[in-house]
């Protein structure tokens, strides 16, 4: 399978800075080293705590921020050397849907002025063209083609991500980064969304990047997940492997937390105190001080992510 993005060290760290000469006294580590690659068609998902940088990666690979180090590969090119006339071009390929549709969405504009934009700033097709795919797109995420005038108030949630979708969709992208895209969503609405989003990636071969810190969802649409922690992929796995056998200490936390399908009783692993502040990590395994099976090297020695299974890799000393 071809990989189509493919990110290498991938770090973003934000000064901390002191004093009138504004003296760097430090870094918040809000991504530390991430790599990962996504197969065309596929989907990664990313989980994780808030805060734990998932956010962060997805503003960094779609380029609305920019790294202090590391590789973004996007089809074999590399877009962290890319001038912006030159990403520009690429930006049509990554599109983003958000968490919060309504903040995404201009209360201003009409839905078809918002499905329109995309295809005004690119140049793309005659002005019968143009409608004729606002009303195409509004059909294919499940919305009747007369919405096209009306506003976003008047839509409810689910219906109001839909036309994020749709926007998403305009262009004909390869990349969708989904940021919780169905976490400010009524359950019983989050289910239809997914829904929608997997029959589109199947007619479309799109590519997701997936990121949620809801276990379940992740778990419903993706192919493989990587699950982050204090900036860093603690364990990156096939979907299926890491819910059967998680390995990482803190996916197994993680999980224990979710109940599973044949509703059986797990024991609850609660982990003690909080997530250190990524402004200053612990030392050696950046998890070591909530780790139930913290070893003496844990505490100097950062693991590296490598295999600790077949198709399964985890940043532990446990299976060094
Ligand atoms: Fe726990 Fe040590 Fe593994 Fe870190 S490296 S997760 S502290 S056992
Ligand atoms: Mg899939």
């Amino acid at each position: 399978e071809e990989v189509l993005l493919k990110v290498s060290g991938l770090t973003k760290h934000y000064p901390i800075k002191k004093g009138i000469f504004t003296r760097q006294v430090g870094a918040v580590k809000a991504v530390d080293n991430v790599s990962f690659s996504v197969k065309r068609g596929e989907t990664l998902g990313i989980v994780g705590e808030s805060g734990c940088g998932k956010s962060t990666t997805a503003r960094l690979v779609i380029r609305l921020l920019k790294e202090t180090a590391g590789s973004i590969r996007f089809e074999g090119r590399e877009l962290t050397a890319l001038s912006a006339g030159e990403l520009r071009t690429v930006r049509r390929d990554m599109q983003m849907i958000f968490q919060d549709p309504y903040a995404s969405l201009n209360p201003r504009w009409t839905v078809e002025r918002t499905l329109l934009e995309p295809m005004l700033v690119y140049g793309i097709g005659s002005k019968g063209e143009q409608r004729d795919r606002v009303q195409e797109l509004l059909t294919h995420v499940g919305l009747n083609p007369s919405y096209a005038k009306r506003y976003p108030h008047e839509f409810s949630g689910g219906q109001r991500q839909r036309i994020g979708i749709a926007r998403a969709l305009v262009l004909h992208p390869k990349l969708i980064i989904a940021d919780e895209p169905v976490s400010a969503l009524d359950i019983s609405i989050q289910a239809q969304v997914i829904n929608l989003l997997q029959d589109l990636q199947e007619q479309y071969r799109l590519t997701y990047l997936f990121i949620s810190h809801d276990l379940s969802v992740v778990r419903h649409i993706s192919d493989r997940v990587a699950v982050m922690y204090l900036g860093q992929i603690v364990e990156l796995a096939e979907t299926e492997k890491l819910f059967a056998t998680p390995l990482h200490p803190y996916t197994e936390a993680l999980m224990s937390a979710v109940p599973d399908v044949q509703g059986a009783k797990k024991e609850r692993i609660i982990l003690r105190g909080d997530v250190p502040s990524p402004a200053n990590p612990p030392a050696g395994c950046a998890f070591h001080t909530r780790c139930p099976r913290c070893m003496d090297i844990c505490k100097t020695e950062a693991p590296p992510l490598k295999e600790a299974a077949p198709g399964q890799l985890a940043a532990c000393h446990l299976y060094a």
